[in-house]
This record gives C-alpha cells, structure tokens and sequence, in this order.
C-alpha cells in the first residue's frame, strides 16, 4: 500500500488534507492525525473492520482497548450511559484536553473490537486544532490508539508515523510537532472513586484540585485482569535495553566508563545537565526541572536511540511529583523496570 503523507498547516495543501482524510475514513480506512498528545492512527469507532485494520497495521494485541475521539460533548450520549455528575466536573473543566475519561458503555453502541469487549469506554476531546478540525468535518466517534508501531515509543511527529507505519495506512495528516509528548491520561469512572490508570498531561495533582479524591492503579504489570491493557505489554522500548539510573552525574559518570570498559557504547536520554558524561549518545531532555519540556522530548529521544549503534540506554529518573508521574510511568515500561548496577 502506497501512503500519502500531507501537510495541513500550509495553506495550499490544507483543504486536500482534509477532504482525503474525511473521505477515506468515511469508506472505512485508517488514517494518522496529530493530537496535543501523540499522533493518534484513527478509525470510525462504528466500523468493526475499519477499527480491525488499526490492530493490523500496529500489530497492537486485540484485547488492548482503544480511545474514541469526539468533538463535541454532545457526541457522548450515543456510545455511554449513566454518566457520574463528578465526571461531568471534569468534562467542564478539562476537555479539550489530555484527559480519557473510561465511562460505562452503551450496549451495542460501538464495533465490539474498539473496546476489546470491556462494557467501558475510554474517551476524549482532543485540544488539537487539527484532531478537533477533522473530527468536526466527520461528525462521527473516531477509535484512535497511538500511531505506532506497537511497543515502540509513541509518536511525536509525522515522520515517526511513517517510520512505522509506510505502506500499512494510506494516509498521515501532518499537523507538525505535537505539544505535550506523552499519551492522555486515563482515568476510570466506574470505580467509587475516580482511578487513574495512566498517569499524563492531566495530573493527578490539577484533578484533585476540581474533582477531590483521586486513586493511582499501581500501574504493575502483574495485575491479573488489567483495567487498563496497556500496563500488560512492553512499551515504548528501543531496540537497545534502557536502564534507569540515579539521577546523579557522578553515578551515570562511572556507569558509562565501566560500560566502556566492556567496549560497549551507552545512549543517554537525561536533561541538559548530564550533557558532559563521555556518553557515546546524548540526547537532550531539556533544561532541568523543565518537566513539560522533558514529557514533550521523550519520545523522539528513545527513538533517536533506534539511529544509533548504542548498545544500552541509560536514563536518569525524574521525580514523581506532577508531569514527573507520567515521564516516569513511560521510562518505567520502556526499561521494564530495570535499574542499571
Ligand atoms: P494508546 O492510545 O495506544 O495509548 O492505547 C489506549 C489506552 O487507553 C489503552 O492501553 C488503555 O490504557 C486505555 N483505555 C482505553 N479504553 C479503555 C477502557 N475501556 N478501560 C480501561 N482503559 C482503557
Ligand atoms: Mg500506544
């Protein structure tokens, strides 16, 4: 398959864009689309075998559930039922924004693939003027996982999509560079109390602030029936092993000379102050503290590691405090929990 790539941030190439995007979703194919989060490999939410084609083209497992993508409130009632008065809160306060709200489903409402046969759904409204420009020219729910190969790191910019997915998908939507650089954050309104089961751009400190209480799920890969697929599988992983380190210069200093003294090299994805540690590879995660900008380099840092002949990538950790949560949730499962020695 032949993909077309096209770019609607220039005028002249807008409209097109758009048209193609709209009309093949409408006959039922998938299509890539930037959102403020990642760019996101989009189908109608009612069409089983278009939404089949996203786990074919990502070689995602079929019992990962997708988010749908709405542009309008209003859109909701179709697809769920009995919607909390506490997530309407949210709703008022956070949407368009990075937030998943997992609301319980209307039977028969979506194809069953979208939601891996769970009577939930997970869904948003996207901040992104292009995501929220398509799907308001489409006036239908869009399924839409991260437009990734799946376990790779999820991408930030078109041309990540077509690293993955070139002759998968008949079209991308370049949208440029997306904002926040991590997945929404997902958060469950069928338990008592509101349960995040990804951490992301909504933190669980600013959904505290309007909503109250808030639970964590731990986010471990050993929970039997996970609420959230997603922890079950590797994820954002490198072709080379990632390690987390303490986040000291001293201690990643002695951890790239002793690597070297295997006449092995080492990838380091740390924040600008670990740029002088004789690693082989460094790729910047901005200044320090800076952990919006941290979140929104992630991404294409692991992945600029896949152009490298590193052997190991080591990655300092960040704290868990705010944005600091999801980067670490992310580095977690691309290290698979490991610790460098
Ligand atoms: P991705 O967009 O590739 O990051 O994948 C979507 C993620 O959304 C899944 O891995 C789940 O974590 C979450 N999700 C979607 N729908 C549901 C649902 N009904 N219940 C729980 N989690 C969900
Ligand atoms: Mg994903």
């Amino acid at each position: 398959m032949k993909t077309g790539m096209v770019n609607v941030d220039n005028l002249s190439t807008k409209e097109q864009g758009y048209t193609q995007a709209v009309d093949l979703l409408k006959s039922g194919e998938v299509v890539a689309f930037p959102t403020e989060t990642v760019y996101g490999l989009g189908a109608v939410a009612t069409d089983e075998a278009a939404v089949r084609k996203i786990f074919g083209a990502k070689g995602r497992p079929q019992d990962n559930p997708l988010i749908v993508h709405i542009g309008e409130v209003a859109e909701l009632e179709a697809f769920t039922t009995n919607i909390s008065s506490l997530a309407y809160v949210c709703i008022d306060a956070f949407w368009p924004g990075p937030l998943t709200l997992v609301l319980p489903l209307k039977e028969f409402s979506l194809a069953k693939n979208v939601t891996a046969g769970l009577d939930t759904v997970g869904v948003r409204i996207p901040e992104h003027p292009v995501a929220l420009e398509l799907l308001k020219r489409l006036k239908q729910p869009v399924a839409a996982p991260s437009a990734n190969k799946s376990g790779k790191p999820s991408p930030t910019k078109a041309i990540h999509v077509w690293d993955d997915l070139n002759g998968k998908i008949p079209f991308i939507v370049d949208g440029g560079t997306t904002g926040i650089g991590l997945e929404s954050t997902v958060l469950d309104f069928t338990t008592d109390i509101p349960t995040i089961l990804r951490p992301g751009g909504v933190t669980k400190e600013m959904l505290e602030k309007v909503i109250g209480q808030v639970n964590e799920s731990k986010f471990t890969d050993d929970v039997k029936a996970p609420r959230a697929p997603g922890m079950k599988y590797a994820h954002y992983a490198p072709n080379a092993p990632v390690y987390l380190i303490e986040s000291s210069i001293e201690v990643v200093k002695n951890a790239v000379a002793d690597i070297h003294k295997e006449h092995k090299k080492v990838a380091l994805i740390a924040s600008e102050q670990f740029g002088q540690t004789a690693a082989d590879y460094f790729f910047s995660l901005g200044k320090e503290n800076q952990l919006e900008d941290a979140a929104a380099l992630l991404f294409d840092a692991l992945r600029n590691c896949d152009g490298t002949d590193a052997d190991i990538v080591l990655a300092p950790v960040f704290t868990k405090q705010d944005v600091g949560s999801a980067i670490m949730n992310r580095l977690e499962k691309a290290a698979d929990g490991n610790y460098y020695e």
